[in-house]
């Protein structure tokens, strides 16, 4: 049998991958149309034209909207921003409850904090690994003020049933759609079916614009809102003749006329390169399909998987080893890979110790707030011992860079048991 690379071996894959590039010789020309007129920002920080943005922000939004199919297209400068205007925008205030998942990159929980609101964490859907609408059901109080949802690893949520949950308490649905640009659940839209969907444009993803991020949305109100938070927005008030003030002191959220520029090339092989991904994905579910134990990710009926990452659940008992020995070994042979994602974030010592705002932990009642282990017992099982992903957005595969991870695969199963006396390392 051959030796394992983790025990000394020949490793299958003995070159590093060739990472995933999305940008070319349009983008470069679109940079150099900007550089030469000279205007690398549009945005003026007060109530004039300017506070629309320039003619590749306006350009950019344009194409969005059309490539998406919504009413309205604010761009930021990130997917982070783009929450925290969200959270904005929908009104969220002190002691507010906002429902997010843990298992999502730490931003989504951050952002009710900003507006002194309290992430209130619910458990995910073991195939999806996104909200489970029923527990997100259970959790909802009269402080809730929205649901913000995660498409996370390019699967949607339980959108529909979730956009039903809000519309019956009457709260908000937002769509942390980061991961997800042109997943699809019903034919819909990732993105569209929340009141408002935020997209992350920085360099990891599908397709970028070095830092930047998009809100979408189809409720007139809630885009001006958005837009004075991006830029501001106490300047425009008055010209604007807006009532509802509150949350409407600005930021500075605006994305550059280079990103713009850079985001309108991208949109036009955005299919394309978000196609490329699902084929990989979908190539390297059907590969794992004989070999026991391992699982690949779900695609339900209903649902366009786009694959920013691919995450394979993992059973120990069947495979007989565990996932980290497992995981470690496919690492040795080339396989890059991560495992358990990240830590559920109530873990993190942000809210053990419940310092958000000022010195004296969260604000109001969220000390009633419990951030406990075993809050969310379906991640934490997912975290700790059945699941192991492939960065599958970071790499660009040729035939005989997946022929070499299957075989690394095949691999460490067939020598699985000598990683019997492997010591877990967490
Ligand atoms: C990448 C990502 C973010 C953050 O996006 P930025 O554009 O870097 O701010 C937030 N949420 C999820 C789920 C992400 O994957």
């Amino acid at each position: 049998m051959n030796k394992l690379a983790l025990h000394g071996g020949a490793p299958v894959i003995d070159r590093p991958l060739t990472p995933y590039r999305s940008v070319g010789a349009e983008e470069s020309a679109a940079v150099q149309r900007v550089m030469q007129s000279g205007q690398l920002s549009g945005f003026i920080g007060s109530y004039d034209e300017g506070f629309w943005g320039g003619t590749e922000i306006q350009a950019f939004e344009a194409a969005w909207k059309k490539t998406f199919g919504v009413k309205h297209a604010i761009s930021v400068n990130s997917n982070t921003s783009g929450l925290f205007a969200s959270m904005g925008a929908v009104g969220v205030g002190p002691g507010d409850e906002v429902i997010v998942p843990p298992w999502t990159m730490s931003a989504t929980a951050m952002a009710p904090i900003v507006y002194g609101g309290i992430p209130v964490f619910v458990d995910i859907e073991p195939d999806t690994f996104c909200l489970d609408p029923k527990k997100v059901a259970a959790a909802i109080t009269p402080r809730t003020r929205a649901i913000l949802a995660v498409n996370l690893f390019g699967h949607p949520a339980a959108l529909s049933e979730l956009r039903g949950l809000a519309d019956k308490h009457k709260i908000w649905l937002i769509e942390d759609n980061a991961q997800g640009p042109l997943a699809t659940e019903f034919g819909r839209q990732a993105g569209t079916v929340g009141h408002i969907g935020v997209y992350s444009l920085n360099y990891h993803k599908h397709f970028h614009t070095g830092e930047g991020g998009v809100c979408v949305t189809s409720d007139d109100a809630l885009a001006n809102r958005l837009m004075m938070i991006r830029n501001h927005g106490e300047n425009a008030a008055e010209a604007l003749n807006v009532r509802d003030l509150s949350n409407l002191f600005g930021f500075n959220y605006r994305m550059t006329e280079m990103s713009a520029a850079v985001g309108i090339e991208q949109l036009k092989k955005a299919e394309k390169l978000v196609e490329r991904r699902v084929q990989l994905g979908t190539r390297l579910s059907e590969a794992v399909k004989s070999i026991p134990g391992i699982m690949a990710p779900v695609v339900r009926t209903e649902c366009r998987h786009v694959y920013y990452v691919w995450v394979a659940r993992f059973d120990e008992k069947v495979v007989g080893v565990s996932r980290d020995a497992f995981a470690r070994a496919l690492t040795a042979e080339g396989f890059p890979n991560c495992q358990g994602y990240v830590k559920p974030l109530y873990l993190l010592p942000i809210f053990q110790r419940r310092i958000g705002m000022g010195r004296e932990g969260f604000p109001f009642n969220l000390s009633q707030r419990r951030y406990d282990k075993g809050l969310c017992p379906v991640v934490e099982r997912m975290h700790e011992h059945e699941t192991f992903e492939f960065s599958i957005c970071s790499y660009e595969l040729d035939e005989s860079d997946f022929a070499r991870m299957i075989e690394a695969l095949h691999k460490v199963y067939a020598a699985r048991e000598s990683l019997r006396n492997e010591a877990a390392v967490r």
